[in-house]
């Protein structure tokens, strides 16, 4: 038994699993909110084998996950796309650049005199994000 969940764990794709707790601090919800956003996506769109990305097909398993286009994590099934292993790291890293210039946007305008409403409308983001971003709780480093 023992040996069996060691090899559960080997098989877990590490990349994609740091990457969602780094997110899951961003996440404002709990991590129960989070599994049960994945779990209610699940259930209302269920687990295609399809990626829409590449359009390749017969992905199982922890080879295809849905992902959350926004990053916002809304609970609207429009926001969430299915993404093989492959192009969903593609798509974090494309995502990650995104955001990194938008924390880059946010600290430049700040300093140009705009408040945070402001530049919350500007880049379609929550003031509370833009605060998160200004206090360095958010895209720390970035
Ligand atoms: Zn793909």
């Amino acid at each position: 038994m023992g040996r069996k969940c060691d090899k559960e764990i080997l098989n877990m794709p590490t990349g994609i699993y740091q990457r969602t707790q780094e997110r899951s601090r961003i996440w404002q919800g709990s991590k129960a909110d989070y599994s049960a956003l994945h779990r209610w996506v699940e259930e209302n769109r269920g687990k295609p084998t399809k990626c829409e990305h590449c359009k390749k097909d017969g992905f199982i398993g922890s080879k295809i996950h849905w992902a959350n286009k926004s990053h916002k994590y809304k609970k609207e099934l429009s926001d969430w796309t299915r993404l093989c292993a492959k192009c969903h790291g593609a798509f974090d890293r494309e995502s990650d650049k995104i955001m990194a210039s938008k924390y880059r946007k946010v600290r430049e305008m700040y300093k140009q005199g705009y408040t945070a409403v402001q530049i919350g409308n500007e880049l379609k983001m929550s003031t509370n994000w833009v605060h998160g971003v200004l206090k360095g709780k958010i895209g720390k480093g970035k």
